[in-house]
């Protein structure tokens, strides 16, 4: 399907024309997000958008919506491009909708605790506006600086303070969400809780990754400002004493606001960047928020559990160091010069287990990089295992993309699953959720009877051409990458006198 000149005129009249951009410039950048997909993907998928809108408001994303349906064009919701599966590429060409246009708080209610945005904000700068009205925001991606608060929505995510707070599903009141007829709907209800009010329709949008509707207005509960947020720190011998002292952590009936560990092949990829990077096996790094006296007792029986298992306090300045380190967790990055990231949550009772499992993985496979991660809730570890990639070697890269599964693979052995689906791993869907995904395919077909909200991604791969991928043959591809990857030399990226450090800078 090609988006002919006279598309772009209609859209242009629509919402405006300066913003409407069918530049090649403009379509080339909206072809791709941090996952690092390499050109050749577009033999496959058609990456490249037609066009590019950015809408000012629901009213405008609700006359486009009709009008793709009319002419049966694909919608791609994109808010910061943070994820790293493909989820705001398309798949077929067709709109790529920047959401970023729609970037306004809307409603700071201090009184009854909530605030509505709209999605394109940040949440770094939300957080920040907040903290500044003596509010803050439950949890946020570590990736905030860059990511939207309607993507964050989108991948159901849990990140920094979700220890306390719970993820993005905990703390929506409401969306406003404009459905693939141009329907503007408000879930969930502002005010009070959603409880005993019928099908929650909020939840049903959260983690839909961009395939039910698009986002336009979000309420968030806010809580009151904490008098004191204390980063600590604490260094061990090896991931497995330090994932031993989270699990003993988590037992007790203290409530840290974040707790993060890192193993230690992360700061040796730091230092490649940093000299001052210390060399240490791994690192948990545990922040606690509220009265001053609460946190004093909770640090101090803390620090008593984190000795039992070899953990020793770091001092406060490095502590809060790493603390505002939380939105750099990807400056390895730089190395690369891409990033291959496998999110997979795990019991936490496996956390010493998926550790040594996500290291092997790395080293299987030959590549570069760190375990590093959060834990969700007494229930549940976020690993979010990396490595370095290079995007300008083609059959490399590709072949490092099977990291993803065999980190999935190793989630779903403990008893755990992988998280994010985008462009390539629907397959995992099926595995999660069995005759489930009947239902959701149902529930996609209902609400977007022409097929045209974010089309390819989360329920079925779809090539350009409309071929479904199935599951077992996606499986299969990255058993060969894999397969691949092991029998090619091992990853030098990173490492000293590679001459990548200098190219870089
Ligand atoms: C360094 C780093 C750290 C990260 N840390 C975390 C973390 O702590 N926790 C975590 O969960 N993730 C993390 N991520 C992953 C990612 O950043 C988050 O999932 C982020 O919230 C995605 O937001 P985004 O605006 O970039 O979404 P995008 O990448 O733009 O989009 C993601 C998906 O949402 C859809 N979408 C976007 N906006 C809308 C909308 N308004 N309506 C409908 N659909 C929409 C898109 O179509 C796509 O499918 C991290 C990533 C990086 C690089």
């Amino acid at each position: 399907m090609d988006v002919s000149s006279e598309i772009y005129k209609d859209l242009s009249h629509m919402v405006g024309k300066e913003r409407v951009s069918e530049s090649n410039l403009d379509r080339l950048l909206y072809s791709h997000d941090l996952a690092p997909l390499p050109k050749e993907m577009s033999l496959a998928f058609k990456t490249i958008p037609d066009i590019v809108v950015k809408p000012r408001d629901a009213i405008d994303v609700s006359r486009i919506m009709k009008y793709a349906v009319e002419n049966d064009i694909p919608v791609i919701p994109r808010g910061g491009a943070t994820w790293a599966f493909g989820g705001a590429v398309p798949a077929f060409g067709g709109i790529v909708l920047d959401i970023g246009s729609m970037q306004e708080i809307l409603d700071v209610n201090k009184e009854n605790l909530f605030v509505t945005v709209e999605p394109g904000i940040n949440w770094k700068k939300l957080y920040d506006t907040l903290l500044s009205k003596d509010l803050l925001i439950g949890a946020y991606p570590s990736s905030a600086p860059g990511a939207s608060v309607g993507g964050w929505v989108n991948t159901g995510g849990v990140g920094v303070g979700s220890y306390k707070y719970g993820g993005i599903d905990q703390l929506i009141r409401s969306l406003e969400v404009v459905l693939s007829d141009g329907t503007i709907i408000t879930t969930g209800c502002k005010n009070v809780l959603n409880n005993s009010s019928g099908y929650n329709l909020t939840d049903l949008f959260i983690g839909s990754e961009g395939t039910l509707g698009i986002i336009t207005k979000v309420t968030l509960k806010v809580f009151p400002a904490p008098e004191e947020i204390r980063p600590t720190s604490f260094v061990f011998r090896d991931l497995e004493e330090a994932g031993e002292a989270i699990h003993a952590l988590t037992r007790t009936n203290i409530t840290p606001y974040h707790i993060a560990f890192l193993d230690g092949a992360h700061y040796d990829l730091l230092r490649e960047l940093d000299k001052d990077s210390p060399k240490i096996g791994a690192m948990v790094n545990i922040t606690f928020s509220g009265d001053t006296r609460i946190i004093d007792i909770q640090d101090k029986t803390t620090e008593k559990i984190m000795a039992e298992y070899g953990g020793k306090k770091t001092t406060k300045e490095f502590a809060d160091h790493e603390w505002d380190e939380r939105f750099f967790e990807s400056k390895a990055r730089r190395l690369g010069p891409g990033l291959i990231v496998g999110e997979s949550f795990c019991p936490l009772s496996k956390i010493v287990d998926m550790s040594k499992r996500s290291q092997g993985v790395l080293k299987k496979l030959k590549m570069k990089g760190a375990v590093v991660g959060t834990v969700a809730d007494p229930n549940t570890a976020l690993f979010m295992t990396y490595a370095i990639s290079n995007e300008h070697k083609l059959i490399k890269n590709m072949a490092s993309m099977a990291l993803v599964k065999k980190l999935a693979d190793e989630a779903f052995k403990v008893g755990g699953r992988p998280g994010g689906f985008g462009l390539l791993f629907s397959g995992n869907l099926k595995k999660i959720h069995g005759k489930g995904v009947f239902v959701m395919d149902d529930i996609k077909s209902a609400l977007d009877p022409h097929y045209i909200m974010n089309p390819g991604k989360l329920i079925e791969s779809t090539t350009r051409f409309g071929i479904p991928i199935p599951g077992f043959a996606m499986a299969a591809g990255m058993n060969i990458l894999a397969f691949m990857k092991r029998m090619m030399p091992a990853d030098k990226i990173g490492m000293k006198n590679h001459g990548t450090k200098k190219k870089n800078e």
